[in-house]
């Protein structure tokens, strides 16, 4: 496979991480990213960007370059993207690889409440009412609605599943705006990752923050509110990972990534 590119799906940390690994050992890569940041964090070495037209436009894509392996290391919720690569790399007989960090995990003084999927997690804030407030000085009251108020980081695509929730109150955090239906009584902050301890006990105690929903992404860089919000009593509202495709090889990091491309050419 000397010469034969490794295509590298990503949008993520690991992806970045590979991709600078393979590009310092002379190892041809290919990333590839959805398009949907404005201002991507890109990685090192050659980057093509968009879709690829479905499964058709991938294996069309997978030809024309005679790629040697996919490695699928897209956020473990891009699950269309995955079962993609899956398909196309079943259609071609090329190896794949998924490299999907690990996903946390509750320690004993979490308070998670595990969902299904995002629906599930829209129908969980929807049945939450206040009881005692989680953050014991209350820094902000809120008269309407319930008063439920809600921290939202799973992402802006995800936004829309809450819109029709008029009486929680949600401060949504995103790196872009969301062009989706909002629910009517929110807040939007825009901010990017990595974030620390501090930052997010800071952000759950001014805000009066009631709950935490987030998607089970998994990583250090966005650990600290799980954190914070243990140390404050926040409960959790947890959206767990959808199921992976059964094709593939699976690691959790670029280093086992890496070790196992190494060995597509023993
Ligand atoms: P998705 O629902 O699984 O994919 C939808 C479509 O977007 C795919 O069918 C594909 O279009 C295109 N696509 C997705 N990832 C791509 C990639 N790496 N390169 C080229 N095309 C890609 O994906 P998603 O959840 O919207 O996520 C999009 C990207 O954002 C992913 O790369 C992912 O790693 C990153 N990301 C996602 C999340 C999340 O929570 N979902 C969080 C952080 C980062 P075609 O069918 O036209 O090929």
């Amino acid at each position: 496979m000397a010469d034969r590119p490794v295509l590298l799906l990503g949008g993520t940390a690991e992806a970045r991480s590979l991709a600078a690994d393979l590009h310092a050992a002379g190892i041809p890569v290919v990333s590839s990213l959805a398009g949907r940041v404005r201002d991507p964090r890109l990685p090192v070495g050659p980057v093509r960007i968009g879709g690829f037209g479905g499964v058709e436009g991938l294996v069309d894509w997978l030809r024309e370059h005679d790629a040697a392996a996919v490695v699928d290391a897209t956020h473990p919720f891009a699950r269309t993207m995955s079962e993609h690569a899956a398909s196309a790399a079943e259609q071609l007989g090329t190896p794949l690889l998924r490299l999907r960090r690990p996903a946390w995990q509750p320690s004993e003084s979490d308070r998670w409440e595990q969902v299904a999927d995002i629906g599930a997690a829209a129908r969980a804030v929807a049945a939450r009412t206040v009881g005692e407030p989680a953050v014991a000085d209350r820094a902000v009251t809120d008269p309407a609605g319930s008063g439920l108020r809600v921290l939202l980081t799973t992402g802006r695509q995800d936004v829309g599943v809450f819109a029709d929730n008029a009486d929680a109150w949600f401060l949504i955090r995103v790196v872009d705006p969301p062009t989706c239906p909002l629910p009517p009584r929110h807040q939007i902050v825009r901010s990017r990752g990595p974030y620390d301890m501090a930052g997010e006990l800071t952000l759950l105690r001014e805000n009066s923050i009631d709950v935490l929903v987030t998607k089970n992404s998994g990583g250090e860089l966005t650990r600290a509110k799980l954190t914070a919000a243990a140390e404050l009593g926040v409960p959790v509202v947890m959206v767990q990972r959808p199921p992976e495709p059964a094709l593939g090889a699976a690691v959790h990091n670029a280093a086992a990534a890496k070790e196992w491309i190494a060995h597509l050419n023993a």
